[in-house]
């Protein structure tokens, strides 16, 4: 991939992508940017994981993949009981238990190929388990900063790859500052801060429409939490078009809950300021976000895809998860959330070509499930 560099989200400063930065000026966020125009005759021989699209991920040597041969989940056609149809990919079968692993694997081959030998991440759980993973397997140290009430599951979990883990008495929002003042001495691998794992995550996109014969879905149903999945399909599928392989961007439809709204109130309130919002309990806790960093991009993509936001409640969230347990899906009461949005999206009366997931695996979530099985 050719032609690409980091941009400040606001003071639109150029950077290049061989040094070791993870912020611009008084600590910008920054995008990856590039002209890069993706080409199908690229993919011939290529194997049937998420690096068969290398040539549209900026690694410059693939000598530095880190990578279990993740990817291609498998995108299956699900019934629900109001008979409405979609296509859901199976990406809670990833290596860690979720499709974190899309941007770890790039994000960490990234910090490989600039020689970076520590880095800081925060996380509710499965980020941190993918980061931890993928960097033990590059030999690369790694300080995960958890809230002190994560599941023990994810906890052992993230111990069990040799993170450092750092307990944080405190919510998701004051974990974040911390990491944050960490990697200011380190290198920040932040799902969310850094835009490498962005370019992980876009492959969904194009697994999506190469799995549909190159054709894009009417709309994607989403979870929005800090966004990192959503960002980055929309960056594939832009990609996509541009390049003239598919005619349209399909609609985002992003999901949150009741209890954590923070994208549906800055849309209401116009109030981008990402301190603004709490979070109240809910079953979701991956996407119990109440201050995502790049909340304005989310918006941005999903008024230029002419998408929406939807909120499920808990008893929705355990209906969809009760669905699903039933036709024999075992997934985490997150993804539970984005299969109970996207339910209302089709009862909505939306019979278009839809495309959902399981985002993750619900192996990590013993407690909770043990919970919604007794209510
Ligand atoms: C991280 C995560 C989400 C939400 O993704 P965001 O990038 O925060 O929007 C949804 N489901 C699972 C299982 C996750 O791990």
């Amino acid at each position: 991939m050719t032609n690409i560099q980091l941009i400040g989200d606001i003071s639109k400063k150029t950077f290049g992508t061989e040094s070791q930065i993870w912020h611009g000026e008084n600590y910008e966020l920054l995008n990856l940017e590039s002209t890069h125009k993706f080409d199908p005759s690229k993919l011939a021989g290529k194997p049937n994981n998420l690096w068969r699209y290398s040539d549209s991920i900026p690694i410059n040597n693939t000598e530095n993949c880190v990578t279990f041969e993740e990817g291609f989940t498998p995108l299956i056609p699900i019934t629900f009981s109001n008979k409405n149809k979609a296509w859901v990919k199976q990406d809670y079968l990833f290596p860690t238990g979720s499709y974190k692993d899309r941007g770890a694997s790039v994000l960490i081959s990234k910090i490989k190929e600039l020689g970076i030998k520590h880095i800081v991440q925060d996380s509710s759980g499965n980020a941190g388990a993918s980061i931890a993973a993928y960097a033990k397997r590059a030999n690369i140290s790694c300080d995960i900063y958890l809230p002190a009430d994560t599941s023990e599951a994810k906890i052992t979990q993230i111990a069990a790859y040799g993170a450092k883990i750092i307990k944080v008495n405190g919510n998701r929002k004051e974990t974040a500052n911390q990491a944050f003042e960490a990697a200011k001495s380190s290198y920040y691998a932040s799902h969310c801060f850094n835009p490498f794992f962005f370019e992980g995550t876009k492959t969904f996109a194009y697994e999506v429409c190469e799995q549909l014969n190159w054709k894009s879905p009417d709309a994607v149903v989403l979870p929005a939490g800090n966004g990192t999945l959503l960002l980055g399909c929309y960056i594939g599928f832009k990609e996509l078009a541009l390049a003239g392989i598919i005619s349209k961007i399909p609609k985002i439809i992003a999901i949150q809950t009741e209890a954590c709204q923070p994208l549906k109130l800055a849309s209401e309130s116009q109030n981008f300021n990402p301190q603004t919002y709490e979070s109240g309990y809910t079953l979701a806790e991956g996407i119990a976000i109440p201050n995502p960093i790049r909340q304005k991009q989310m918006l941005d993509a999903l008024k230029q895809t002419n998408g929406k936001i939807l909120l499920v409640s808990e008893t929705e969230i355990i209906q969809a998860w009760k669905e699903m347990a039933n036709q024999g899906f075992y997934i985490e009461p997150t993804s539970a959330a984005t299969i109970a949005g996207l339910m209302k999206f089709q009862e909505e009366g939306n019979d278009e070509l839809v495309v959902s997931l399981f985002s993750g695996s619900g192996l990590k979530s013993t407690e909770k499930i043990a919970k919604i099985l007794k209510s």
